[in-house]
């Protein structure tokens, strides 16, 4: 494999210190590690031992000097590999990733092919062994939107790209693949239900990855947690999944206190549907950015109280905010997104440079918070994590692809992230990015392509030969055999 970002270390046992980065000063890791659950001082993450974890924690590595400073002095909004630091996450701090993944809770599964297509299949990987070993070594991630989707519209190409790696090619063969998404803010089961409709193709919960997957693993860290955006109440049943035990939305406590935010949006239909509770008598632990505000005055007003407020205590504040910072973690960190509007939209990565700035100007603090999702390393390393255990899924081989392609629209979350990994990055012309060259400060690696099926043709055709032919009824036994020459290959 292609070389990786050096401070990564996936042998982190959970108990283990998690290691700085380059920039990290030699006190950073041990402050960490004294730290226990609830008090956390300067950095957010509690990061003691667990008996039974299955959180492996990756460590970030960049100051945390806030992002939005110096997007504040030029209008800049296209981070690139160039100025780019290795990290945008909170100094000293970990990212905790879940073990392994997920207990699938949909069991879409691959197809159950037909017996005699699969006895001529194995035959026909006999026959060709390297190219088999090949095609197991080779993986892919695609990004969703702008790549396979346009919101909840197909891009043709995907159609295609499905039917060839879920094995009509040459080989008969599935090549592993990975859905790998900035998005979220419903469960893995709605999303991938909804995915496969659109796509025409079952894909398993196994090898999904949204924005908040990999937060799962907080699961372990805290027990009250104020989960914030995504539409109706539907982030509260995906933190739920993940196993958080009280869970409380924006909405929950609009219905107890309306008055803690006079520019509410809260109907009474959500008023029924809210739990409101004793909230003068509950401590928060942290705050989970799932997806999008869908009320940005509340939500703001909401996770500023709590960051300013005595021990999480809402109605609260602390003498010094500052000496005990609730942590807050963010799925992802997009600044803009293409809609179906003209000009882009923007999305979290801004929500959270406003938050930080209301912080700041509060507190004289820079707000220590951690950024999940592309194009951040623990994504990445749990995507390792899911690649793998697909792979023993459909080829009963619990290793890791070695040549990976990232397919994406977005420079600077798909490319600049899969870059920085290692992996080989191809970018389409669906989405975000439109221009005819590569992109100038995020170029793709294995280079730009019109739509999704051209870039996984294009990674085919290296790892498995340029003759290779992308449909089974190509494969001259095979048509032998569906001739009436026998099932079976001579
Ligand atoms: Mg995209």
């Amino acid at each position: 494999m292609a070389q990786k970002i050096p401070d990564t270390d996936l042998e982190l046992a959970p108990n283990e210190v998690p290691k700085g980065g380059a920039e990290a000063p030699k006190s950073g890791a041990s402050t960490v590690a004294q730290r226990s659950v609830g008090d956390h001082a300067e950095i957010p993450i509690p990061s003691e031992a667990r008996k039974g974890s299955t959180a492996i924690e990756v460590p970030a590595s960049r100051s945390s000097i806030s992002d939005a400073s110096s997007l504040m002095h030029n209008l800049s909004i296209a981070p690139s590999m160039k100025d780019r630091r290795a990290s945008r996450n909170s100094f000293g701090t970990s990212l905790p990733i879940p073990r392994s993944p997920r207990p699938s809770r949909l069991s879409l599964g691959p197809d159950a092919p037909g017996a005699l297509r699969d006895i001529l299949a194995s035959q026909v990987q006999d026959l060709a062994k390297e190219k088999t070993k090949a095609a197991k070594n080779m993986a892919f991630a695609f990004d969703i939107d702008g790549v396979l989707l346009h919101g909840d519209k197909l891009i043709p190409q995907a159609t295609r790209v499905m039917e060839l790696l879920n094995g009509d090619n040459e080989l008969g063969i599935k090549i592993p693949y990975i859905l790998l998404t900035n998005g979220g803010g419903k469960t893995e089961v709605d999303r991938v239900d909804q995915i496969s409709r659109i796509l025409g193709h079952p894909i398993s919960t196994q090898q999904f990855i949204q924005s908040h997957t990999p937060m799962q693993a907080l699961s372990e860290y805290y027990e009250t947690v104020l989960v914030v955006g995504g539409e109706g109440f539907k982030t509260r049943a995906a933190a739920e999944a993940y196993g958080f035990k009280n869970v409380v939305v924006p909405k929950d406590i609009l219905a107890w206190d309306p008055s803690i935010s006079p520019w509410r949006n809260f109907s009474e239909e959500e008023r029924k549907q809210a739990r409101p509770r004793d909230f003068d008598n509950m401590n928060f632990d942290a705050i989970l950015v799932f997806a999008d505000s869908r009320d940005y005055a509340t939500d703001f007003q909401i996770i500023i109280d709590l960051l300013l407020s005595e021990n999480g205590r809402l109605r609260t504040k602390a003498k010094d905010p500052t000496e005990k910072q609730m942590p807050i973690y963010f799925s992802q960190g997009d600044i803009i997104f293409t809609t179906d509007h003209k000009l882009p939209r923007m999305t979290q990565g801004l929500f959270r440079m406003a938050i930080e700035m209301m912080y700041k100007t509060l507190t004289g603090a820079d707000l220590e918070r951690v950024v999940y999702g592309k194009p951040e390393l623990a994504t990445y390393k749990y995507a390792d994590e899911v690649m793998m255990s697909w792979m023993k899924e459909i080829h009963n081989e619990q290793v890791l692809p070695e040549n990976i392609y990232m397919i994406g629209d977005n420079p600077a979350s798909d490319i600049i992230g899969g870059n920085m990994y290692g992996w080989n990055t191809c970018l389409v012309r669906t989405g975000v990015f439109q221009g005819k060259d590569n992109d100038e400060n995020s170029p793709a690696n294995f280079g730009v392509f019109d739509n999704v099926l051209e870039a996984v043709q294009a990674a085919v055709r290296k790892e498995l030969g340029t003759e290779f032919k992308f449909r089974w009824s190509e494969n001259e036994k095979v048509k032998n055999a569906l001739n009436g020459q026998g099932a079976a290959v001579e």
